[in-house]
């Protein structure tokens, strides 16, 4: 009988969410339910001197983030290690009782000692037929059988491991309290996880795991190894050399959706991006798609430039108004809304970020009569040409004498053109100096949506104070 598989992710919460944390999260959760499976989520908070609360609230919230939500049908959890305390020391008492560990009484010094004394790494066995009670301060380590362990991966095929070079590894402390490696096994077997995917850096402790599982009479999970997200010097990302923090890149105006795309493109290629030119797909298509036997095995370049390429796709491609609702909180509160979103569909295209949002189109939202701030370089350029005054002085004249009803995007495109033609220069050049003039700077949303939404007192006030000001920059001095 084939039962439905059970996947989980098993974080500590001992720092603020990594990246590389939440690429595993969503491979699990993508086989979770693709396969019609559990996403088990167990923190693994048995560190009690790193451990913190909020880092907890910190997970969840994350995983929400991206699309891991504890109410979706396929979401078991979380469960915590901590209180599962009393299975691990159980489980450590059947291996005691079963002979597969035993006691030993060298301090971690003595053992240090005898290393280096019989030019080994590691423990020697020292203890094993020494037949030791448990006692304060004895440890309890596991009997690591001859031969070879093969872990059998899913991304990285059968790998083997000679058991020789597998030290005799601690299980309970000399305080009897259970080392990671056991309780992360016993909450694994308890919560019958049949899919342990995660990490390549777990990879060393695998072939422990597996005796483990084995020793408890308990038939190993499916193992599968990612490999790790690294940096541009192909270092491992690392929390005091780069920005690791999920939550650093939500507050950088990083869309979810943008986010958990580009995740999943780290190490893995969905199948159709070389017929389409594109790794842009929805979680639907990746989810469907992601198999675990197609992900590379070398480290996988975390590249903030693509993210940010991706994230500006997202947001090209957004409806108006899931925008309109992800940008809010990047806006001045005194910002008019309306206002906001009529110009928000023409300034889309040209965000890499929801927070470049207000620095486009802030020169829209200055109380009355407050003039822009000028850019003095891009205002020397623009005023440049011997026509610069001319031109501003028609153009002042023919938008002063629009209808009201004729203040429109393309009338007032239609009139810069009239104006442009009396001095034979083409559009780009004409428009160069009324957006400077209007917004203060050379870049900005496109001009004539911008002015439609400015209006036509504002427009024609600031195009006035520039002519004053160029003549004031022409007058001799
Ligand atoms: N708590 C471990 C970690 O965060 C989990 C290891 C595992 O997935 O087995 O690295």
């Amino acid at each position: 009988m084939s039962t439905a598989p059970r996947f989980r992710f098993a974080p500590s919460p001992t720092g603020s969410f990594h990246v590389g944390g939440a690429r595993t999260a969503l491979h699990n959760w993508a086989l979770a339910r693709r396969l019609g499976g559990t996403f088990v989520l167990r923190i693994e908070d048995t560190d009690e001197a790193r451990n913190r609360p909020e880092w907890t609230q910190g997970i969840i919230d994350a995983l929400a983030w991206i699309g891991i939500s504890t109410h979706d049908e396929h979401f078991e959890g979380p469960h915590f290690q901590s209180e599962h305390a009393q299975a691990h020391v159980e489980a450590a008492q059947r291996l005691y009782e079963s002979g597969a560990a035993y006691y030993c009484d060298l301090t971690g010094q003595e053992v240090q000692d005898r290393a280096k004394e019989l030019d080994i790494t590691g423990y020697d066995g020292y203890s094993r037929d020494r037949g030791l009670e448990p006692g304060p301060g004895r440890v309890l380590r596991f009997r690591v059988p001859d031969g070879h362990t093969i872990v059998r991966d899913a991304v990285r095929g059968d790998v083997d491991f000679d058991n020789s070079t597998i030290e005799d590894f601690v299980l309970l402390r000399g305080n009897g309290t259970p080392m990671f490696l056991l309780a992360n096994v016993v909450d694994d077997i308890e919560m019958a996880i049949t899919d342990v995917v995660r990490a390549e850096e777990h990879l060393p402790n695998t072939p422990k795991q597996q005796m483990l599982w084995e020793a408890l009479g308990q038939e190993p999970p499916r193992w599968a190894h990612v490999p790790v997200l690294v940096n541009e010097q192909r270092k491992k990302l690392s929390k005091r050399r780069d920005k690791v923090a999920l939550e650093s890149y939500r507050d950088d105006g990083i869309l979810a959706d943008a986010m958990v795309n580009y995740l999943m493109t780290l190490g893995w290629t969905p199948p159709r991006s070389e017929e389409l030119g594109s790794e842009i797909f929805p979680w639907s298509e990746l989810e469907a798609e992601f198999r675990l036997e197609d992900v590379t095995l070398s480290p996988a370049f975390f590249d903030v430039k693509k993210l940010v390429a991706f994230n500006k796709q997202y947001i090209k491609n957004m409806p108006v108004d899931e925008f309109l609702a992800e940008v809010d909180a990047e806006l001045p509160s005194d910002w008019d809304r309306e206002r906001f979103a009529a110009i928000a569909p023409h300034i889309m295209e040209r965000l890499e970020r929801l927070g470049d949002a207000p620095g486009l189109v802030d020169f829209l939202f200055l109380p009355d009569g407050t003039d822009p701030e000028m850019d003095e370089v891009s205002w020397d350029k623009a005023t440049k040409p011997e026509w610069s005054a001319g031109l501003l002085s028609d153009l002042i004249a023919e938008y002063r004498g629009l209808d009201a009803e004729q203040w429109q995007t393309d009338v007032l495109k239609a009139t810069i053109e009239d104006v442009m033609e009396r001095y034979e220069i083409k559009l780009g050049k004409a428009q160069a100096l009324p957006r400077v003039a209007v917004t203060g700077r050379a870049v900005g949303p496109p001009l004539f949506e911008a002015l439609e939404v400015l209006g036509q007192d504002e427009t024609v006030r600031r195009l006035e104070l520039a002519a004053t000001r160029l003549q004031a920059d022409l007058a001799p001095d």
